[in-house]
């Protein structure tokens, strides 16, 4: 009698020009732990490029989807793969990073298998059906709930887990060709990315605001795109980068993808410096997860100055250059 149950855990790993999502590596880390608890292997699945390094975390085997369709994201497309992948292979359960990306293809693989897909997971107990908790309204709230349904589809809460390396050993590559159709590709990334035609690239040199340690973020009280100068000084002094709240990404002080929150990026670095930012929850939840918050505000009752490990009263363009001027002169650059 042929046991499909049990089978295998597979974790859809984001690859962005073959560099792996860091939030992968943490979805197989929980993915890992599931497989271990219930007695199977890890493999993942990986769609356009190849990438490397997965065997560290436990997968023992890689499947690689190429066609001449996958150059760039495309998530219908992706997650046909993985629905096709999973008729092959008969997955327990399907994870991914709980990223825009991983929610958006695993929403579409559930549409498509008329499965239920639960995001933003932070601890699975396996079973029949699996006991989960996930983040709900932007974190500020655990829910406990069952997931049912084979296979669960599930995406793991950015930053929630901690990434493992378990070892040194290499998963070995399975390629396959999907079958793919125009409509699975009517969404999709258009453009070389060399060329700058289909994305908008980071400025050179410049850290990105995921892998900054140093975040410093503006709000309204910034008062003007201009305004953003002091900001960048003192984020170019530290190593930084610098983010906006979705008033200063709406009113066009700052591009989009500069935007921390619940709706933007969500940043956990050494130290985050929010200026004339209130705290609202939307954006709390894209900055709490920082070691250390530094708010400065004119209003000491703003949420963001209650909440901060370290708050400044005042106009944030007198505050920022006296800091600029004393950290210069720490530096000796006075
Ligand atoms: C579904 C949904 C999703 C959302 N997603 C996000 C998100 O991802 N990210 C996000 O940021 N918001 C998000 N929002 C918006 C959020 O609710 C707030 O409206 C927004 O964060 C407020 O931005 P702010 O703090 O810059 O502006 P305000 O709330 O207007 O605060 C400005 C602050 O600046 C201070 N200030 C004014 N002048 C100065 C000065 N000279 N020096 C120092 N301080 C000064 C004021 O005292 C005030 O505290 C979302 C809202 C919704 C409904």
């Amino acid at each position: 009698m042929i046991h499909l149950r049990f089978k295998m855990i597979l974790g859809f790993v984001e690859q962005d020009g073959g560099k792996v999502n860091p939030h992968s590596l943490e979805m197989l880390t929980l993915a890992r732990r599931l497989a271990g608890e219930t007695a199977v292997p890890l493999h993942a699945v990986v769609i356009g490029a190849a990438v490397e390094g997965l065997g560290a975390y436990g997968v023992t085997a890689v499947h690689l989807a190429q066609h001449p369709d996958l150059t760039d994201y495309a998530p219908a497309a992706w997650a046909e793969c993985i629905v096709q992948l999973i008729a092959a292979e008969r997955p327990t359960a399907v994870l991914a990073a709980g990223t825009e990306r991983g929610n958006e293809v695993l929403a579409y693989v559930g549409a498509k298998l008329g499965a239920a897909m639960a995001a933003n997971v932070t601890s699975v107990t396996p079973g029949e059906n699996y006991r989960i908790t996930r983040l709900r309204w932007g974190g500020s709230l655990l829910e406990e709930a069952w997931l049912k349904g084979e296979p669960k589809l599930l995406t793991v809460a950015p930053l929630s887990i901690a990434p493992e390396v378990v070892g040194d050993g290499m998963a070995k590559v399975r390629p396959f060709t999907p079958i793919l159709t125009d409509d699975d590709v009517r969404v999709r990334v258009y453009g070389e990315p060399e060329a700058a035609s289909g994305r908008e690239q980071p400025e050179s040199g410049k850290v990105t605001l995921a892998d900054a340690r140093v975040v410093v973020s503006g709000g309204r009280g910034v008062g003007s795109a201009e305004g953003f100068a002091v900001l960048e000084e003192l984020a170019d002094l530290l190593g930084g980068a610098v983010g906006g709240s979705r008033v200063a990404t709406n009113l066009g002080w700052r591009p989009h993808t500069a935007q921390v929150g619940q709706t933007g990026t969500r940043v956990a670095p050494d130290l985050y410096i929010a200026c004339g930012i209130s705290g609202a929850i939307q954006h709390w939840v894209g900055c709490k997860g920082a070691k250390h918050i530094l708010a400065i505000n004119t209003d000491p009752d703003a949420p963001m100055m209650t909440k901060a490990d370290y708050a400044v009263i005042g106009d944030l363009h007198e505050i920022l250059p006296a800091l600029i001027t004393e950290i210069k002169m720490k530096m000796g650059r006075g």
